[in-house]
């Protein structure tokens, strides 16, 4: 079994993390900043220097690919992002887009050309902070949103992405579409706690859950919290107070992959001495399962509404975000866990929580993930660590896995 370079995987993460650090240890390097576009240009410098070929597109993807033997054939592609939250980590995304150039030097020590090519992807504002589309470049690579969308979405000065890319000159000219490809499998940090609690080591990703946002608006009636008995007053606390356990108990009942958080609830008028006469706050609401996904979000419009009226006050729900889950292809997923079980690493099967690139890009290309441990299973934060040696691991079985994608079996793995 090949296995890439650790310590010059490790050292890229470091020199990157010097490129918008933060005193506390962490990144400032939203998209499109000088900070990113500074970190492009040493990710391009890299693979240049690796004989790749280097194309930006329209919306400022970066491609970098390595020849294979078969030019009929369509590339394999890794990659993630290399922007981060203004507090954000030195993994989350740029271990995706350094374990693919890692692959590629990899198979220049060893001299090995793959029949199709291997193409390393940086996809442009993923994180969706200073623009807020999150997964931006690689929504409208994958055709799930529209260029003159992306290009406009400005930031809180003003500065649109396409400002932006063309100051930076980091708008390419290649059209920002799929084209044919065999595979895409990115490599990540986990993001969650899961790996590290169970000594796991990779994380085999089969799909991403089911997600959405909704916002609770419940009308009561500001009164004076003195002179009014509590049996004459419409307070929608109460029917918050009523419904709160109920959802928490839904949510339980559903098992282990079943997520509910409310994170965010204001209360107006917001004095100290009144019933307020509004509450506002969101709920959101993941499930891997298609089906019980729904089913928990009719429970939880149901279990809110029936609480409200038993308090007499109105409300209204509304759903503002849904991403439907994303079921990876098994071609690509069982690519990863053979790759894993011959490089003998412990492993698990795991359902993404977070949304991330392969999601947009699994709508177009046959796609999976590998998931490896991070510290406490913290990220979006500057205290987001990983172990050296996870780090190799996880980027010896992208090596491997996409090996085993780009190997001609008679032309038939070229999906359109
Ligand atoms: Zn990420």
């Amino acid at each position: 079994m090949l296995h890439v370079n650790s310590a010059r995987l490790w050292q890229r993460h470091m020199a990157l993390a010097q490129i918008g650090a933060t005193p506390k240890g962490g990144n400032n390097r939203q998209a499109l900043t000088d900070e990113d576009i500074l970190a492009r240009k040493q990710f391009i410098d890299w693979c240049e220097a690796a004989g790749c070929k280097v194309r930006i597109d329209q919306i400022g993807n970066i491609f970098a690919r390595r020849e294979g033997l078969n030019p009929s054939l369509a590339p394999v592609m890794t990659g993630s992002h290399l922007d981060t939250q203004p507090t954000g980590g030195r993994f989350d995304g740029i271990y995706g887009v350094l374990a693919g150039l890692e692959v590629i030097e990899t198979l220049n020590d060893h001299g090995i050309t793959t029949d199709a090519p291997v193409e390393v992807v940086v996809w442009c504002n993923e994180e969706g902070c200073r623009f807020t589309t999150a997964m931006m470049g690689s929504a409208v690579w994958s055709g799930n949103m529209p260029i003159a969308d992306a290009l406009a979405l400005a930031d809180q000065t003003g500065t649109t992405v396409a400002d932006e890319l063309a100051r930076t000159q980091h708008a390419g000219t290649h059209p920002a579409e799929a084209f044919p490809a065999r595979a895409f499998v990115e490599a990540h940090i986990e993001q969650g706690p899961v790996l590290e609690l169970t000594d796991t080591v990779i994380g085999v990703v089969q799909g991403v859950q089911n997600m959405s946002r909704h916002e609770i608006v419940i009308s009561g009636q500001e009164v004076h919290a003195g002179p009014t008995p509590m049996n004459m007053r419409k307070d929608p606390m109460r029917a918050l107070a009523a419904f709160l356990p109920a959802l928490y108990a839904m949510a339980e009942e559903q098992g282990e992959h079943a997520r509910l958080t409310f994170g965010v609830i204001h209360a107006s008028p917001g004095s100290n001495n009144t019933v307020p006469g509004e509450l506002r706050m969101t709920v959101d609401i993941r499930h891997p399962d298609a089906r019980v996904y729904q089913s928990m979000v009719d429970s939880a419009y149901q279990l809110v509404r029936s609480a409200c009226e038993a308090e007499q006050c109105p409300v209204e729900i509304r759903c503002f975000f849904e991403a439907p889950g994303v079921e990876f292809d098994r071609q690509c997923v069982g690519a990863v866990a053979s790759a894993v079980t011959r490089l003998g690493y412990s492993h698990r099967e795991m359902v993404s929580g977070a949304g991330h690139d392969a999601c947009n890009v699994a709508s177009v290309v046959p796609t999976a993930m590998i998931f490896v441990p991070c510290k406490g299973g913290i990220s979006h934060n500057e205290a987001e660590s990983a172990e050296p040696e996870h780090l190799e691991a996880g980027a010896n079985v992208l090596l491997n896995a996409l090996i085993e994608l780009s190997t001609d079996q008679g032309g038939s793995a070229v999906h359109g």
